[in-house]
């Protein structure tokens, strides 16, 4: 193959247009290019070319012999229970996604894990870019420019124009003719849509010239066939297990894919009454009886006798409960381990790839000082926007606590006001027992020589402090009132002597405030630990029995990773013990809801799964073909965060598909992820969750940020927390992130433990805005991004954003509900497509030079 690096400038162009000629006339698809200059232009009311994913109807180049290709399409091979160790993904791609790297990824995994192992303080990590770094300055001083540039535009209008001029001066009349061709197309293409969205227009700051992203041309080919395998990768997985993708992203990956990916049959249909009354009201309609009322088991959905059983840490599943082996399986669908286990090493491999590394990071850094400019120019228009809105603020819009522990969800002075509460309306209940002997509350307090009257916050003492700073350890003790662990069983356990009755009351008054505050939700987490099979029908009891419900709330169930201290415990002989009492009872509900009756009322409460513990801790073990299966998993050692986060996803992947077949709601992965630790855990996030909390991690590592980016991956993110126990407020990556385009959200994680007021939701938002000075569109974005990433259904979100919030850009925002901004939903939506443009551009160039030399070869003979 032919390295296209430096051509004539002249010949390029001469290319571009020969081949426009010869192939087609939408010569806008064709307009990347290797450029030279950067030059910074302000597009004022002329209408930018938006990127255009306009299809190309080239035949592609088949670089795998056909015994390869599926005809099905790459998901099946994937998908079949009885398929052989997978192929990794990007081998079923009919475009030729193969990279310097191939070949290599075992060896560059598990040498990126044996040094995480033993260099722990390591200057920078392979998938960092380091801090001194000339490229690093070299970016530096180039934002200075911009910066300075930018404020001249602001304060003197003169000098705006001249820079305009200047800076739109393109190196040659060609390039002039080629921008106003460029325009043109679009206002050809576009006009009804440019008319209707005239006063929305803004002004837009794009990149021109030779030069589009600072890299040579191989190095950017090599980096977007990274960038796209790996989400490709993601695309796999998620589609496999019915989580929801980035639509956008999707579309641009289908370009380049030779399937539909069809992403619409795993989402949730759409109900159609949802328009009816949507103009009306932002609240969606309440429904008169209680959801954990109707038991009737005559109501309940039947028996459909299925069998199902654990193997090699997977449940299948059989059409009959007698007879279960291969005859009666049932084809639902689960990832192969191999295959899993080759896309990992792909992925990690890529992570710490050199010119990928550059490539994303300059990306980022763009991202960035793109987004400072569109503030500049556009801040006046955002915030008259929100003006105009009659009655909406950051008040009353809706916001979601995306990650929040139930056990922690009320604040010190809540919990402490209650615990007096009861000490005085329930002295002589039966609240303990130990060694068979039944103690009241009254007692318990005598032990502990404390009275009603005694008991502060002070005394409570479970307030995370700076002791509590990288020490997880501290922070877990905190969560015992007054230390003792007695009072954290009665009061905030739902499995108890009273059944948990007090925790439920206490989450009830928590909702009781978020019902009058309106416009806040909660995605609270309870917690699962897989010790008993039936931890789960005892949850839904407490919440059925106490009527713990409130249309403000969805469940998380969230699994700790403690499998070495129950295994010490002697509680439970090997991980697939685990597994089969987190997931056996929810097939068994799912096959056969009369049964177990509470817990199928509960679960359609439940948005998705957890996973949580101190990621800090040393991982002895790397995952890989020689690990041992669950049920050999006998060793005192821990298994690692990517083993746990597989076989979650295997196991609610084979339980969704069951779900949709019943006609029941589905599960999502929602992970604790990248808070600390080793920089693969947000490998395995990226690959099998829908969304994560916390990301912090994402910081060091451009390409996985890039990446997060790219597929729109919500991150729900709680900067007082990291305050507290990892990572100081002023250095969270937050504001930068959130600068950059990614998706995130703003959460408490343990009001109890970080916060101070009675709405920790609003003190974690008025900190971040005081702190890092948000505006007030920055806070309905972030306000709006929680609803978009939250387990909330789909007719509830169509209340809260509007009913078209599934449509891309500005079609899907609604200010008068979400108090943003049109510009800015155009603005991020834009740079997205130009973002993935660029990516998917530098292939099909990639391509189609591949087509041209071989038709000028063949020109070549005979002439
Ligand atoms: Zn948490």
């Amino acid at each position: 193959m032919k390295l296209w690096s430096w051509l004539s400038i002249a010949e390029i162009r001469k290319r571009r247009s020969d081949l426009a000629r010869c192939r087609t006339t939408e010569h806008n698809t064709l307009h990347f290019s290797l450029f030279l200059s950067l030059s910074l232009s302000l597009h004022l009311p002329l209408p930018l070319p938006l990127p255009l994913p306009l299809p190309l109807p080239l035949p592609l180049p088949l670089p795998l012999p056909p015994s390869l290709v599926d005809p099905r399409g790459a998901r099946h091979l994937l998908t079949s229970q009885h398929s052989l160790p997978g192929i990794p993904v990007a081998l079923k791609q009919t475009i030729d996604l193969r990279t310097s790297m191939d070949g290599k990824y075992k060896e560059i995994a598990e040498e990126l894990f044996s040094r995480s192992l033993a260099e722990r303080d390591m200057l920078s990590a392979p998938y960092e870019f380091p801090e001194d770094s000339p490229i690093e300055q070299l970016e530096e001083r180039q934002q200075r420019l911009q910066r300075q540039i930018s404020q001249d535009v602001k304060f003197e209008p003169d000098i705006l124009l001249r820079a305009k001029q200047e800076l739109m001066k393109t190196d040659s009349a060609t390039d002039l003719e080629y921008l106003k061709e460029q325009s043109q197309a679009f206002m050809d293409l576009y006009p009804k849509e440019m008319e209707r969205e005239g006063e929305k227009e803004y002004q837009r700051v794009s990149i021109s010239g030779e030069e589009k992203c600072g890299v040579p041309f191989t190095d950017l080919l090599d980096a977007a066939k990274c960038v796209v395998k790996a989400l490709f990768i993601r695309e796999k997985y998620i589609g496999l297990s019915m989580q929801s993708f980035c639509r956008t992203t999707a579309s641009y990956l289908e370009e380049l894919s030779d399937r539909p990916l069809d992403m619409g049959i795993y989402e949730e249909i759409p109900e159609t009454s949802v328009t009816a009354d949507l103009d009306q009201t932002v609240h969606p309609p309440v429904s008169a009886t209680h959801p954990y009322e109707n038991q009737d088991p005559a109501c309940m959905p039947p028996d459909i006798g299925y069998g199902c059983k654990m193997v090699n840490g997977v449940v299948h599943i059989y059409t009959k409960k007698d007879s279960m082996d291969t005859s009666t399986e049932l084809e639902l669908p689960y990832p192969d381990l191999s295959e899993y286990i080759a896309d990992m090493n792909v992925m990690t491999a890529l992570i710490i790839n050199g010119p990928v590394k550059s490539f994303c990071y300059r990306r980022l850094q763009y991202l960035s000082s793109k987004f400072q400019m569109h503030i500049l120019l556009n801040e006046m228009k955002e915030l008259a926007a929100q003006k105009k809105v009659p009655h909406r603020d950051f008040y009353n819009i809706r916001k979601v606590d995306t990650h929040i522990h139930a056990s922690s969800c009320m604040n010190q002075k809540h919990l402490l006001r209650f615990i007096k509460r009861a000490m005085k309306k329930y002295p002589g209940e039966i609240v303990h027992v130990e060694r068979g002997k039944g103690q009241t509350l009254m007692e318990v307090f005598q032990t502990m020589n404390l009275t009603a009257f005694d008991l502060s916050v002070d005394t409570l003492d479970m307030h995370a402090d700076r002791n509590t700073f990288h020490r997880f350890d501290k922070f877990n003790a905190k969560y015992n009132p007054i230390g003792e662990s007695i009072l954290r069983e009665i009061f905030i356990k739902t499995d108890n002597h009273l059944e948990g009755k007090y925790f439920g009351h206490i989450i009830k008054e928590v909702m009781a405030d978020l019902e009058e505050s309106k416009y806040q939700n909660v995605e609270l987490r309870l917690s699962i630990y897989g010790r008993q099979r039936d931890e789960w029908d005892k949850l839904a009891q407490w919440a059925v029995k106490h009527q713990v419900y409130s249309n403000n709330v969805r469940w998380l169930l969230q699994v700790p990773r403690l499998f070495d201290v129950y295994h010490t415990k002697k509680q439970l002989s090997n991980f697939q013990e685990l597994l089969e009492n987190i997931f056996m009872p929810l097939f068994e509900v799912t096959i056969d809801p009369t049964n177990h009756r509470e817990l199928h009322l509960f679960l359609q409460h439940v948005v998705g799964f957890d996973s949580v513990d101190d990621e800090s801790k040393p991982e002895h073990h790397c995952f890989n073909m020689e690990s041992p299966l669950p049920a050999n998993w006998t060793e005192e050692d821990n298994p690692p965060y990517a083993y746990y986060l597989y076989y979650m996803y295997a196991n609610m992947t084979v339980l969704n598909h069951l779900r949709r077949q019943r006609g029941f709601n589905t599960l999502v992965l929602r992970p604790h992820c990248g808070e600390a630790g080793p920089i693969h855990h947000l490998v395995s996030g990226f690959m099998l969750s829908e969304n994560i909390s916390h990301g912090l991690l994402l910081r060091k590592a451009p390409v996985l940020q890039y990446l997060y980016y790219l597929a729109q991956i919500g991150i729900a993110m709680s900067p007082l927390s990291n305050n507290s126990l990892f990572l100081s407020y002023h250095r969270n990556p937050l504001p930068e992130y959130l600068s950059r385009g990614l998706m995130v959200s703003l959460s408490t994680d343990d009001p109890l433990q970080f916060h101070f007021t009675k709405e920790p939701l609003m003190e974690e938002y008025s900190i971040a805005a005081q702190v890092w000075k948000l505006s007030s569109c920055d806070m309905c974005e972030l306000a709006r991004n929680s609803v978009l990433m939250s387990g909330f259904s789909h007719k509830v979100k169509s209340y809260w954003l509007g009913p078209h919030y599934i449509k891309e850009g500005q079609e899907g925002n609604d200010i008068r509900r979400t108090n943003v901004p049109d510009i800015r939903v155009a603005y991020r939506y834009e740079t997205m497509c130009e973002e993935l443009n660029l990516i998917t551009q530098a292939i099909r160039t990639d391509e189609l030079e591949a087509i041209t030399e071989e038709e000028g070869n063949l020109c070549m003979g005979p002439v």
